[in-house]
């Protein structure tokens, strides 16, 4: 089972402290928080092509790398790493090709529903009111979706107005960054 192999290789691991190559501490080198894409490509190749190694970032990833409200789990952890953890800049990077981009709620609710989740639990959640349509959209165009995350943080009451927010699209076939907001500049 998947499980029981990452165990044994973290036996493994820990025996022959591999570890120890690791060591650093829980504030960011780079005094920087990125908040990014959930997709597998991205895992090696986002730090590898921004120079980012282990210790150098506070990093949040969800699906898309989007802030959708301002007072939901990505904007809570981006003015912890603000406020807390000594982050002194903002990186907000999306992605070319990211299977947020067009997703049709609609077709999430019907694989929701093959996953036998009933009409009556997805009415459970509008009911708590929560429109599940609005919050499982994707979005039109990755840039549009990193500026408006950007704004959403720039125009947040609790973020300080001296940190830069800058927004970024990456290529995760090559890794290549584009800039849609240059933080110093707003
Ligand atoms: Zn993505």
């Amino acid at each position: 089972m998947y499980l029981d192999n990452i165990l044994a290789h973290n036996r493994e691991f820990i025996g022959s402290n591999q570890y120890e190559g690791y060591k650093t501490s829980k504030l960011p080198n780079q005094k920087s928080v990125i908040l990014t894409c959930m997709d597998t490509r991205l895992i090696e190749l986002l730090p590898a092509a921004m120079n980012i190694k282990n210790g150098d970032v506070k990093m949040i990833k969800n699906a898309g790398g989007l802030i959708t409200s301002p007072y939901g789990s990505g904007v809570r952890s981006l003015l912890i790493a603000v406020h807390v953890l000594q982050a002194e800049e903002v990186l907000i990077i999306g992605h070319k090709d990211c299977g947020m981009q067009q997703l049709d709620p609609s077709f999430v609710m019907e694989q929701m529903k093959t996953r036998g989740i009933s009409k009556e639990e997805i009415q459970t959640v509008t009911d708590d009111g929560i429109d599940v349509a609005e919050w499982l959209a994707g979005f039109e165009t990755v840039e549009e979706a990193v500026a408006n995350s950007v704004s959403i943080l720039r125009e947040h009451p609790l973020m300080p107005g001296a940190i830069p927010v800058h927004g970024l699209v990456i290529d995760p076939e090559t890794g290549e960054l584009s800039l849609v907001t240059r933080g110093y500049d707003a």
